[in-house]
């Protein structure tokens, strides 16, 4: 069986179509040559969304002010789930301050907040940091392992 995903390249969101049995070997992007699967957040801006969103991973986003303590504490774990979700969820962070827009089309209403998208769609949110077992905790309960 000849299994491929599609993945949306974090540097310049073309998409790649990467065979299931490649994902481990640092694919690289058709288009831009850089990795495809990252195993740190990459920052999601205003553009880039309606293309990071697509694809066969899940898309976390973790939307974050300058500002908040509460964001700035969490990046950490942000960090650390997506070493342990590389090649099974892709991970971004969204500054809201620098993407009103987005963020306003997201309807942002706290920070942090995560929210998850599968398949183009948001398909769960949460509002408020928490810690890495309760993240992946939280992840898995809507279908993502790593
Ligand atoms: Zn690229």
């Amino acid at each position: 069986m000849t299994d491929s995903l599609v993945i949306p390249c974090p540097h310049c969101n073309g998409l790649n179509r990467i065979p299931a049995e490649r994902l481990g070997d640092q694919p690289k992007c058709g288009r831009c040559k850089a990795e495809v699967l990252l195993s740190k957040p990459f920052e999601l801006k205003q553009g880039d969304h309606a293309s990071q969103i697509k694809g066969d991973l899940p898309l976390l986003v973790d939307v974050w002010a300058e500002w908040c303590g509460p964001c700035k504490s969490f990046a950490p774990v942000f960090e650390q789930a997506a070493t342990r979700l590389a090649g099974h969820c892709r991970l971004a962070k969204l500054d809201s301050d620098a993407n009103p827009q987005l963020s306003s089309q997201l309807a942002i209403r706290s920070i942090p907040s995560l929210i998850l998208f599968k398949n183009g769609r948001e398909v769960a949110r949460q509002s408020g940091a928490m810690p890495l077992q309760q993240l992946l905790a939280w992840l898995e309960g809507h279908g993502v392992q790593g």
